[in-house]
């Protein structure tokens, strides 16, 4: 599990070559896109070659007035918190991309004239990459919910195709920050790696993102990318966190390079000094595992 507790550090970079090397050097694994709300996973690992599948998963609801019933005594607008309640030529209408189901109009509406419908709220996509890995890709229609459920949705569907065709190994981007679906993505994973550059804003998400691991005893290891970006060392930021330092990766113009081209990094300059270093954290990933 690579997670981060900040967007930006590179975690999604740091995966993508995880999930390229362990394919290349142990014979095959699944990695799962776990930021559902911004997936960059498969287009890190080249692009789809071939679809094998997708599931449409419903889980959220919108409001769905009953004009036959409605009075327009319009007491629901002023409960909704989300702004999804308007009157247009004088009748009532819901916003569905505002809607998010909480139901609180209608409680107070004395007409029963409110109901639910459920809507779609995301889609689980299984592909080959154009780099031969198997991914499995959460993502989220716009205004859809319950992240959470989707991530662990779809890492139920990673580990049954890992056991189907005997992969021993799941690699899970994680999405940045510390909410729903990043707990959902650490929860009863083996280890994770928090990918951090060194920079306050990244040390202080991942402080946070060290206690949900804690929480959920889950051993975590740190990983520095974009190392001499800023005077701070992987050293220090080991010892402010209190975990082990499995190695960094220096900044170089390079890695935007090969994130332009859609190739992991290990494709696309394997003798480059990222590509060695990447390979150097890499290795000790597998021994901590
Ligand atoms: S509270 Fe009920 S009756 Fe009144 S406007 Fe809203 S939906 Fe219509
Ligand atoms: S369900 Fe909630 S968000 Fe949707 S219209 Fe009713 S009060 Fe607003």
């Amino acid at each position: 599990m690579v997670a981060s507790g900040k967007g930006g550090t590179g975690k999604s970079f740091f995966s993508s070559n995880l999930a390229y090397y362990i394919n290349v050097e142990y014979g095959g694994v699944v990695a799962v896109d776990a930021d559902a709300e911004a997936p960059d996973l498969l287009l890190l690992l080249g692009g789809s070659c071939k679809c094998v599948g997708v599931e449409r998963l419903g889980g959220s609801w919108r409001a769905l007035i009953d004009y036959s019933r409605c009075t327009s005594c319009l007491e629901c607008v002023s409960v909704c918190r989300f702004y999804a309640l308007d009157v247009v030529d004088g009748k009532l209408v819901v916003n569905k991309l505002y809607c998010e189901g909480c139901r609180a109009c209608s409680l107070v509406c004395r007409y029963n004239a409110i109901d639910f419908i459920e809507v779609e709220s995301g889609v689980i996509r299984h592909d080959i990459s154009c780099s031969n890995v198997y991914v499995v890709t959460t993502d989220l229609v716009i205004g859809g919910r319950n992240t959470g459920k989707l991530v662990y949705l779809a890492r139920e569907q990673a580990s049954k195709k890992a056991s189907e065709k005997g992969y021993k190994y799941i690699v899970v981007d994680a999405a940045a920050g510390i909410g729903c679906p990043v707990i959902s993505s650490i929860v009863n994973s083996d280890l994770l790696v928090i990918v951090v550059e060194p920079t306050k804003p990244s040390i202080n998400g991942a402080l946070r993102l060290k206690d949900i691991a804690d929480h959920f005893s889950i051993d975590s290891y740190l990983v520095v990318n974009k190392t001499g970006f800023t005077s701070i060392s992987p050293e220090d930021i080991a010892r402010e966190l209190g975990i082990e330092l499995l190695g960094s990766i220096p900044y170089d113009r390079v890695v935007v390079d090969s994130i332009a081209c859609m190739k992991p990094m290990l494709a696309y300059k394997p003798d480059h000094v990222v590509s060695k270093k990447l390979r150097e954290v890499f290795t000790r990933v597998m021994e901590v595992l």
